[in-house]
């Protein structure tokens, strides 16, 4: 009866959790989706907690853990800035990655503990998920630790290239598949530990040689691999929900890095085997044209003013620069006066700008900015020509016409934002500076470009002062 209620309990959770994903698919129903999975992981705690295996011994323990892991996470959770949540989530899934290594670490040293033979003589069905979990937890786990350190600004986020790595990741790959085979075939701990080492190096060598403007596409694969990773770990501890909630993880952090590459137009083998066709090309192609350039145009809030006073279409491209300085709200409050002064105003969104998938919506949804003027940039790119003024807010990648142009770039190929079609483009940061693929951007020395140099708040509450006089 007990293990009848809890496998329904856990049925219960696991289309909460589908119902979550759902939610969170759309600005508008993430919050009611955010609850779902509340309630879901509720309902499942609860579950394992009155599960007729749990003895007064495990009830403790897991509650020691809940306590202990959960006031690290509302403690690190409420200190870290929302410019930072990209290198947090990184920093979790590392977690989870290591989470899977350890459980196949226990599973294998105390088997009877989960029913899965005894040391030494494991079943060798068991064995298999246990090598997987094992694996693909330890690449997870170095992968997310190198993804952490190249968003945190810890290490460069330029590709780390050298001849012959993907001869190396192939080879690497292959012994992994070798030792797998055989620690299956003889439960042998220096195979255990051997494939949990290579794993580890493997992680660090899929993800050293992807530079900046692949990132977001390894943020969501590494998503997708912590997902995996847990479902491994759900097969071993034989928890039906520990597998569904992994799976669905895993399905959807892959759905969502096959939607970013097409949105960057990029092919995810190529993205999966590490910088593959990576050319190496950095801001050198930029640089080199520098020093012909004119110098840039620089304008002030109240000149942004004027001439946004006097505009019928403008367009704003948020981008990090806008997370950074927290502008959402006064950049709402500009497009209200805007609208006020029979402006249409609209929102483009690249759908890698910012530093984490959906960054942007986010932060004009916690403005309230209604959804129906926030647009794709599939949408929006044919209105730019038809725009007045396109005023780029700490946005600079997602607009490089390098992009379209410069082979040896390393943001060729992916598409952006064409701003450059606008009558005149402001671009709001705080000096010359470039993004975070260190790209040059030529846009800046362009006639129709007026640079308001400055924190983007500052400046946008300037040009709100001035738009209110
Ligand atoms: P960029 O990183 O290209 O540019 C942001 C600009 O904002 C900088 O040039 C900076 O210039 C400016 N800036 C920083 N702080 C402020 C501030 N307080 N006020 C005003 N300006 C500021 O951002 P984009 O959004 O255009 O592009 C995103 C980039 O990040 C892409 O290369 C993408 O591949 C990458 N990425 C995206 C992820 C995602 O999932 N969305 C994940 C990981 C990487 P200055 O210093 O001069 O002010």
């Amino acid at each position: 009866m007990a293990t009848t209620l809890s496998t329904l309990a856990y049925l219960v959770a696991s289309v909460l959790f589908i119902l979550a994903l759902r939610g969170l698919s759309h600005p508008e129903t993430s919050r009611r989706g955010n609850v779902f999975g509340m309630i879901g992981m509720a309902i499942a705690i609860l579950a394992t907690l009155l599960h007729p295996g749990m003895g007064g011994g495990g009830i403790a323990l897991v509650i020691a853990g809940l306590v202990i892991g959960g006031s690290i996470g509302v403690f690190v959770a409420s200190r870290i800035q929302m410019t930072a949540l990209p290198q947090l989530v990184a920093a979790f899934h590392s977690l989870v990655g290591m989470a899977a290594v350890f459980v196949a670490a226990a599973a294998f040293y105390a088997p009877e503990s989960f029913g899965i033979g005894t040391y030494g003589h494991i079943h060798g069905g068991s064995l298999v998920e246990m090598s997987l979990g094992l694996a693909i937890g330890a690449v997870t786990f170095s992968g997310s630790v190198i993804a952490f350190a190249k968003l945190d600004g810890r290490m460069s986020g330029a590709p780390i290239l050298f001849q012959g790595q993907h001869w190396l990741n192939l080879g690497l790959g292959i012994l992994l598949l070798v030792l797998v085979i055989a620690f299956v075939a003889t439960g042998n701990a220096v195979l255990f530990w051997l494939i949990a080492l290579l794993a580890f190096a493997l992680g660090f060598l899929l993800i050293i040689p992807i530079g900046g403007a692949d990132m977001p596409v390894v943020v969501s694969m590494l998503n997708s691999y912590s997902g995996w990773a847990a479902a491994g770990i759900g097969f071993t501890v034989g928890n039906i929900l520990l597998v569904v909630t992994g799976a669905l993880v895993g399905a959807s952090g892959a759905i969502l890095s096959y939607i970013m590459c097409k949105g960057m137009n990029r092919s995810i083998i190529n993205v999966l085997l590490g910088g593959f066709g990576t050319t190496g090309g950095t801001a050198a192609a930029g640089d080199a044209a520098a020093g012909d350039r004119v110098p840039v145009k620089a304008g002030s809030p109240e000149d942004a003013a004027y001439i946004m006073k006097n505009a019928q279409k403008i367009i704003v491209v948020p981008g990090y620069g806008m997370a950074v300085a927290q502008a959402q709200q006064v950049l709402r409050e500009m497009a209200d006066l805007l609208k006020k002064e029979g402006a249409e105003v609209s929102y483009a969104i690249h759908p890698v700008a910012g530093r984490m998938p959906g960054h942007m919506n986010v932060l004009l949804a916690e403005a309230n900015v209604p959804y129906d003027e926030v647009k794709e940039l599939e949408e929006i790119n044919p209105e730019f020509a038809e725009a007045d003024v396109a005023y780029v807010i700490g946005a600079n990648d997602v607009t490089n016409p390098a992009a379209k142009t410069d082979k040896a770039s390393p943001i060729y190929g992916m598409p952006i934002l064409d701003v450059e079609r606008a009558k005149t483009v402001f671009f709001v940061k705080r000096g010359m500076a470039s993004g975070y693929a260190g790209v040059d951007n030529e846009l800046f020395f362009r006639p129709n470009t007026m640079m308001l140099f400055g924190d983007a708040k500052k400046v946008t509450q300037e040009i709100v002062q001035a738009l209110q006089r």
